[in-house]
């Protein structure tokens, strides 16, 4: 048996014009030879693609043809031809170079109508799905993927689709507003005549380490550069309460190479609904630059230390102490001082915002943990623990220090938590490692650029945001983005 494909085109002025896709053949029946198979349809739904775009193009040839000015059909001075790629293969395209007419004056010659139709060469569809991909999966993966499943064509490499990712994502970037300093306008009364906000925003802010390809930082020595990333949930919306899960959405930025990073968090912000009126927390992991970025955002903001990451230190030095052989507890005053109820008295000082009791406990297990390498007598007598207990101590100071420099954002997290307030906005997964790590940490031989991994980021928190489709019809206004089946949240989870 034979299948002919034909696509009919039928013109404006009704005439048809009829034209073979495919003749396939089938004999007997059987299971694995019923209808089309992958192959056929990537064949199929190329040549159908062709079919459509010539006919377009052409249409389109035809009505410009005439000069705009006395209608009379403009001279062709070549025949050139013009690829278009599509998420249905590359397109042959005609592109006529055309005599300007003589009829009135014009600055060149000849001019290329196909350009003001298709001022880029690849369609925004297949941008879209490449991009959207890409931010989630490597650029090798992706392009493997939608090759499995579409008539995408074989040149079409890795090196490609990172190239139309930046791209996309430096227009996107190139229309944010001006960076400032201070981004609070306005005054309290003002403010006071606002209608009554959302919910409270919690912004948790996080910094996190990518390596570096080598050179890229200008560097020699380090080749290692600082992600910030952080998230952003409402607790709830007045317009429908019962929303589940409350709504989040997060942010990235490379600092080295980021021009407006509190420009990018107050959009953030705004895009959630934030009013001047509305209380919003950041929560911050205790660095310097990730502290200092929310600074002036909002006249109803509060500064915390996130709760998760403190503990994140003090399961680290219990996971330590633990590993050490201790002396043996013989009395309560040693049992007492032993270094893991030190520990846990440190945790509970800053469970109730106690940072100076806290440290006065830190500096109890730092005597224990110096008085380790010496006998009774006072004599230096390395022990067999004493590199695992000098590493202790390295992390008990850096802690001490961590502190110290974060005193005004550690509140009283006890009393937080018992009035239902948020005291953390990573227990579940910090935002780092969910929106960073599982793109460029992970494979450790991948290495980045500051500004790859930049760029690379904000494509990524807009598909994970959800935005990414609304971006692009704000390029191509009649971009129609088919319905995803797969979401970035359940790319993410698997
Ligand atoms: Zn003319």
């Amino acid at each position: 048996m034979h299948f002919r494909i034909q696509i009919v085109a039928v013109s404006e002025e009704g005439t048809e014009h009829c034209q073979e896709i495919a003749d396939l053949v089938r004999s007997k029946a059987s299971l694995e030879t019923l209808g089309l198979t992958l192959n056929e349809s990537k064949q199929i739904l190329h040549d159908l693609q062709q079919s459509i775009v010539l006919h377009q193009v052409n249409a389109f040839l035809t009505e410009q043809r005439s000069c705009p000015h006395c209608q009379k059909p403009r001279l062709i001075k070549d025949n050139g031809i013009a690829v278009l790629r599509t998420l249905f293969g590359e397109m042959t395209l005609p592109n006529p170079r055309w005599c300007h007419c003589s009829c009135s004056r014009q600055e060149r010659r000849t001019l290329r109508p196909l350009s003001s139709l298709l001022p880029e060469r690849t369609s925004p569809e297949l941008l879209f799905m490449e991009s959207k991909w890409a931010s989630l999966i490597s650029y090798g993966l992706t392009i493997k993927l939608l090759q499995d499943f579409l008539p995408i064509d074989h040149k079409h490499s890795a090196p490609t689709v990172r190239n139309h990712l930046f791209r996309l994502a430096e227009r996107h970037e190139a229309a944010m507003d001006e960076e400032k300093v201070f981004f609070m306008e306005g005054c309290q009364a003002e403010r006071d005549c606002l209608p009554i906000p959302d919910g409270p925003l919690s912004v948790g802010l996080d910094g996190g380490i990518v390596r570096a390809r080598r050179g890229a930082t200008g560097e020699k020595t380090a080749n290692l550069f600082e992600v910030i990333a952080g998230k952003s949930i409402l607790s709830f919306r007045r317009d429908d309460p019962e929303e589940v899960p409350p709504s989040s959405k997060c942010f990235a930025l490379v600092q080295i190479v980021d021009k407006k990073p509190k420009r990018r968090l107050f959009d953030l912000l705004l895009s959630q609904g934030m009013q001047a009126n509305q209380q919003v927390t950041f929560f911050s992991d205790g660095g310097d630059n990730v502290r200092r970025l929310p600074e002036f955002l909002n006249p109803d903001s509060e500064h915390i230390l996130d709760w998760f990451h403190i503990t994140m230190r003090l399961t680290v030095l219990g996971q330590c102490a633990r590993g050490l052989q201790q002396p043996a507890a013989a009395d309560a005053a040693n049992e007492e001082a032993s270094l893991e109820r030190c520990l846990e008295s440190v945790k509970h000082s800053l469970w109730h915002g106690n940072s100076g009791l806290a440290r006065d406990r830190l500096g109890d297990v730092e005597a224990t943990l110096e008085m380790w390498d010496f006998d009774e007598d006072g004599i230096h007598t390395p022990r067999k623990d004493s590199e695992s207990a000098s590493r202790m101590l390295k992390y008990v100071r850096e802690l001490d220090i961590y502190i110290r420099n974060n005193t005004g954002y550690i509140v009283n997290y006890g009393e937080r938590y018992r009035c239902g307030e948020r005291i953390s906005t990573g227990f579940v997964e910090s935002t780092i490692n969910q929106v960073v790590s599982k793109r460029m940490v992970k494979k450790q031989q991948m290495q980045w650029t500051p500004k790859g991994a930049h760029l690379l980021l904000q494509v990524r928190t807009q598909v994970i945001n959800g935005d990414w489709a609304e971006t692009f019809r704000g390029w191509y206004p009649g971009f129609q983005p088919g319905n995803a089946v797969i979401s970035a949240s359940e790319l993410l989870a698997a």
